[in-house]
């Protein structure tokens, strides 16, 4: 897809699926290299099998990762290239610091409960998974000078991992991983599912970061769940937040950072299409906390660029908003303290608004 840069600047990117972000390349390549047969043989055909390119509904999304997970699930080598790749390809795109999230069990093949794609009984443990995850991502920065943080996701859908995904957290706490996430179907409230809030408690308790994919497509009741009871420090999505406006002003006012994906809301159905209309317009003439993100880049088939020059054109953001949100993403991140502010001090200097200390 052709596309215009038009911030060309230092950028933070903090809600990007891994497993949303792979080379259609890697697919194939790593298919041929496992015997697995897929429906195409070129990058070109592939691409046209994965990509959404209209707006869908969630469940017509969620099904496209069925097209290809099977391919790197279990696989060592796969899982630990796609995310050496990742960084390289953020590189590319101006990011300087990126917090990117996926599901440790969605990438295994032990079966330890049933997963789409996950045919045949291995050895590759969700623990492995993290671990392969973090090489590739340590490997990335070094090579190629992105600081790569993770994030852990727990599934809506399946409340009976997230005991595990919050333990995986703390015992990578030192090791890349920053924070835990809750995403999929948000029908499915943690009231029913108590294995979320528990998970969500450990992580408060032991220092883990939270977020919570929340009112992208479910109400603003869900938002408040997810600050109120899961005690969510950024909000992945949020968009439907605006509909609740007592809730929205209580956010706005504890500087809640909404975590927004301009081209994912519109092909997943979850925004109106037009682009004029998008909440983020509101956030923005708010002056609301929020970053600007891909979410999953491989099934829009997008770019970070993408998200910014369809912000520019259609809703009407200037360089100026393009550094305060990027200045908002740096604060709202999940480094640790004082990492936090080396980040924020190098955009600064990325963009000449470095003050001069001395007196
Ligand atoms: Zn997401």
């Amino acid at each position: 897809m052709a596309e215009q840069v038009v911030f060309d600047k230092a950028k933070v990117e903090l809600h990007v699926h891994l497993d949303g972000a792979i080379r259609v390349s890697t697919i194939l390549g790593v298919a041929k290299r496992r015997g697995i047969p897929l429906p195409a043989n070129t990058v070109d055909e592939m691409t046209e099998i994965i990509v959404l390119k209209q707006p869908a509904t969630l469940t017509k999304f969620l099904g496209k990762f069925a097209e290809y997970m099977h391919v790197i699930a279990g696989d060592r080598e796969a899982i630990k290239r796609i995310a050496y790749e990742f960084v390289e390809d953020k590189a590319k795109e101006g990011v300087i610091y990126v917090e990117v999230r996926y599901s440790p069990h969605f990438l295994a093949n032990t079966k330890v409960d049933p997963i789409p794609w996950n045919q045949a009984e291995g050895d590759v443990s969700p623990d492995d998974v993290v671990h392969l995850v973090n090489q590739g991502l340590s490997e990335g920065e070094r090579d190629f000078k992105v600081k790569a943080r993770s994030i852990l996701c727990c599934m809506r859908h399946m409340p009976s991992w997230s005991m595990d995904v919050v333990e995986l957290c703390k015992k990578y706490q030192g090791g890349g991983v920053v924070a835990i996430d809750l995403a999929g179907d948000e029908s499915l409230n943690c009231k029913a599912n108590p294995g979320h809030r528990k998970a969500y408690e450990e992580a408060e308790r032991c220092g883990i970061h939270r977020t919570v994919h929340a009112g992208e497509v479910g109400p603003p009741s869900v938002v408040q769940e997810a600050v109120e009871v899961l005690k969510a420090e950024r909000v992945g999505h949020g968009y439907r937040t605006l509909e609740d406006r007592d809730l929205y002003q209580k956010l706005l006012a504890r500087n809640m950072h909404f975590e927004v994906c301009p081209i994912s809301s519109k092909l997943t159905g979850a925004c109106d299409p037009d682009f004029t209309k998008h909440p983020i317009i509101t956030f923005r003439e708010d002056k609301a906390n929020y970053s600007l993100n891909t979410d999953d880049p491989l099934i829009f088939n997008s770019t970070l660029h993408l998200d910014y020059s369809t912000a520019h054109k259609y809703m009407g953001f200037t360089e100026e908003e393009f550094k305060r949100l990027n200045i908002c993403s740096a604060k709202s991140c999940f480094l640790p303290e004082e990492e936090k502010k080396q980040l924020v001090d190098s955009l600064l200097e990325a963009y000449g608004m470095v003050q001069s200390t001395a007196f």
